[in-house]
């Protein structure tokens, strides 16, 4: 079976990229399992693109394998999509928690009505080819900003993210999995990943 590295090191993500990929025949592997140390990979970039791409290209380069990598974030059409590409450092240094940052996040749109909180998680998937091509897909998953934090399932920003059915993304639980922003990218790249099968046999790549 064709390898496929997953450049992250979060098991749990690791894990849902690979149970999405199953019918590609291809088997998913982590850097660890492929023996590779940690990349320092500095999401300077004031992209997803840039930065999913640039994990998918080093990961390529260092361990001869296909790579997937993604990068994703929140944004919020009220405060001009922000904290978007910069959603995990949002606040900086002193921002250490997913709550702290949650809350700062709602004290900037305190007093925005229902129908001024359009926000969206955004992720893009890079799956670079060692040789040199690249693929990019991308996944939304489209809400409001709620008025105050609900749910305990999931990470981040989850609690604030409220679906068009009145839930908030931490109050999915499982189904968060079926619809999340990660999902409908990493699913876009499956037919790239099939189609890339036939043409160099098995494997396709240096291994
Ligand atoms: P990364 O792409 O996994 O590094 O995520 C970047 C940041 O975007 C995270 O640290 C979160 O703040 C935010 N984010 C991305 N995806 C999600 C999500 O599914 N739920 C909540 N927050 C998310």
């Amino acid at each position: 079976m064709p390898r496929l590295l997953i450049a992250t090191t979060n098991k749990g993500k690791a894990r849902e990229i690979a149970e999405l990929l199953a019918e590609t025949g291809w088997e998913c592997v982590t850097p660890s399992d492929v023996g590779l140390g940690w990349i320092e990979v500095i999401e300077t970039a004031r992209s997803y693109l840039e930065n999913a791409i640039h994990k998918a290209v080093s990961h390529a380069a260092a361990s001869g394998l296909p790579t997937l990598a993604d990068d994703s974030g929140l944004e919020v059409d009220a405060l001009d999509g922000r904290p978007g590409v910069l959603s995990a450092r949002y606040g900086g240094a002193s921002m250490r928690s997913d709550a702290e940052r949650t809350a700062r996040l709602l004290r900037e749109v305190d007093g925005v009505p229902a129908g001024r909180r359009g926000a969206r998680f955004r992720a893009v998937v890079a799956l670079a080819v060692p040789g040199g091509r690249t693929f990019v897909r991308e996944g939304l998953l489209e809400g409001r900003i709620a008025e105050s934090p609900r749910g305990t399932s999931g990470f981040g920003y989850d609690p604030i993210l409220e679906l068009p059915d009145g839930r908030t993304v931490a109050e999915l639980g499982a189904e968060k999995q079926q619809i999340s922003h990660r999902t409908v990218a990493v699913r876009a790249m499956i037919d790239v990943l099939k189609s890339l099968e036939s043409p160099y046999g098995q494997p396709p790549f240096r291994s």
